[in-house]
């Protein structure tokens, strides 16, 4: 037998939050250092070794769908692994699926963001149906009467697998149906066809050609009523405790998100109920969207996180030619570069997620811009990176054994889903053109910096605005990637340690771009960077 020898300890368990400086700054100065006790206890359940493998086996033993019982009755369920059920419970305890609506105080979404940070990074597949409930929540609002059903049960942090009528359960979780085969991004030309009953409800008939997490209780729903596209709200069961004519027709087969399942469905006079005004269905299922969006930052933030501190910790043990590889100069290049992106990601998303916490005029302009903004650059982002931190791990990154290849088979899915790339730069020349203070807002941020660097950097993207690149379809994702990298600059600049901002502002506002991991210019403190990004030792 061969003795192992140079192999890393494993990471866990670690806390997840107590090990992160860039989040706990972010908590505290986002305002929610109230949240810093549980977040820190969360944090430690996180980075236990029995919870990491939750996420493994979730995801080695993905769901599976059963259309019919042994007699040939329609069952339309999904069973999971238990590991993924254990994942959702420990979720629901710590609120991620509502916190910020069922308490609502100053720094509520912040500290819910923290939360969902940290679970990304332990299994993200889970992550599904907790955003589409915590989005699915001012779109409810919509309906009052719905709203004061459903609510009290989406706000309940007692998490109940059982396949029943939502009434008879501890809490409810919803999803989302939007996407018809014949078109996700255009959501006019959905044909799904909603006829009302004489008792103010109605039946659905047509399909969903997405409809992740389907053993949510209830979905919110596209379909085209008399007076146009509408949003309404499905349930799993009838008010008369049947099964609602909801088939699931296939699971995906899908790249990563393995864990989790996304199904192919055909409505045959599903029972729903109307939520908002009838007729202007896209409008009120976007609220949830803006929602949805945020986590994606999250999401793939997360993912990044993730990333980095498991390369740096490999980096930090593992020897190669007499030295720790976090100490060969074109490593720690490497290492301090993933970090400063993910520090960036990190930083931009809490900051956004404040936004969401407060209501002034300034906030309500950077949830609109910053948002889809900030989706489409972050999600980018973060294929690139997982698979650079892979390799940090050489042969071994490769293998399923290590979480790599599991975060980078889920690397590009929020980039997808909620919006596809071209469609967030799209929005975002929408937002500009429609906010009317969009340009001072952005204006204050990068000039609180108080940066050379940034200043110059944003004197370009004024030339690109007054330039009419908002009206330029073609030059949408060049004016949101400069938009997203002059605020990250800015905002590192102001809140991040000066050897991190200073790499960031050198290599991401001029220099080589951001092409490869590992180009940083000569003379920048990669070693110190790389340090702070790494788990507490
Ligand atoms: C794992 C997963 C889970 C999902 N879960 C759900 C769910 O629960 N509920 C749900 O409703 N949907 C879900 N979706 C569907 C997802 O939201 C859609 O796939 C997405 O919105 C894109 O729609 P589409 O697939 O029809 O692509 P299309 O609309 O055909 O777009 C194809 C490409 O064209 C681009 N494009 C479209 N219009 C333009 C334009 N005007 N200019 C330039 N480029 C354009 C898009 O950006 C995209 O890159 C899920 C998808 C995935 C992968």
């Amino acid at each position: 037998m061969f003795e192992v020898q140079n192999q890393p300890p494993p990471l866990e368990p670690y806390n997840v939050f107590a090990s992160d400086a860039t989040l706990r700054e972010a908590v505290r100065r986002e305002g929610a250092s109230w949240a810093e006790g549980e977040l820190t206890e969360l944090g430690a359940r996180l980075g236990k070794p029995e919870t990491v493998q939750l996420g493994f086996d979730a995801n080695k033993f993905p769901p599976q769908l059963r259309t019919l019982d042994r007699y040939g009755h329609r069952l339309d369920e999904v069973e999971f692994h238990p590991g993924w059920h254990q994942l959702l419970e420990i979720a629901l305890g710590a609120g991620l699926h509502s916190s910020p609506w069922a308490n609502p105080k100053p720094g509520a979404h912040v500290a819910r963001a923290a939360g969902t940070y940290m679970l990304g990074q332990i299994e993200s597949g889970v992550y599904c149906p907790l955003a589409m409930t915590y989005g699915s929540v001012p779109t409810l609002r919509h309906a009052p009467q719905i709203a004061n059903e459903w609510l009290p049960r989406i706000y309940s942090r007692e998490y109940d697998r059982r396949f029943r009528p939502a009434r008879l359960k501890t809490s409810a979780l919803v999803g989302m149906g939007m996407t018809e085969n014949q078109g996700g991004s255009d959501l006019r030309s959905n044909t799904t066809r909603a006829q009302p009953s004489a008792d103010g409800s109605f039946r659905l008939y047509g399909h969903k050609w997405f409809m992740s997490a389907p053993m949510c209780d209830a979905f919110l729903v596209l379909a085209q009523a008399p007076n146009g596209l509408s949003c309404f709200l499905m349930p799993r069961w009838t008010p008369d405790g049947e099964r609602n004519a909801i088939l699931i027709l296939r699971l995906k087969d899908k790249l990563g998100n393995r864990s989790n399942a996304s199904s192919e469905v055909e409505f045959h006079g599903a029972y729903a109920q109307p939520v908002g005004e009838e007729g202007r269905g896209i409008p009120t299922i976007i609220e949830m969207g803006n929602y949805t969006r945020l986590d994606c930052c999250i999401g793939s933030s997360a993912l990044m996180r993730q990333a980095v501190v498991q390369a740096v910790h490999h980096a930090r043990h593992r020897i190669a030619f007499q030295k720790k590889l976090v100490d060969q100069p074109l490593m720690t290049n490497v290492l301090a570069d993933l970090a400063i992106e993910s520090e960036a990601a990190a930083v931009l998303t809490m900051w956004l997620a404040r936004a969401y916490d407060e209501n002034n005029e300034a906030a309500l302009a950077i949830r609109r811009i910053v948002t889809p903004a900030a989706k489409f650059w972050i999600c980018k982002r973060t294929p690139f990176l997982t698979y650079e931190a892979m390799e940090v791990l050489g042969g071994s990154g490769y293998i399923e054994e290590s979480i790599m290849p599991r975060l980078y088979r889920e690397a590009p899915v929020n980039s997808i889903w909620e919006g596809s790339g071209n469609i967030m730069c799209l929005d975002v020349l929408r937002a500009l053109e429609r906010t009317p203070n969009a340009a001072e807002v952005l204006r204050h941020e990068f000039g609180e910096a108080k940066n050379a660097r940034i200043k110059t950097f944003a004197e370009r993207i004024e030339k690109r605005l007054a330039a009419h690149d908002h009206a330029d379809e073609s030059q949408a994702r060049a004016l949101v990637r400069d938009l997203i990298v002059a605020l990250q600059g800015s905002l590192l600049a102001r809140h991040s340690p000066s050897n991190v901002s200073d790499a960031f502002c050198a290599s991401r506002l001029d220099g080589e771009g951001t092409s490869a991991f590992g180009l940083l210019p000569r003379g920048l403190d990669a070693r110190g960077i790389a340090e702070r990004a790494g788990p507490a030792n």
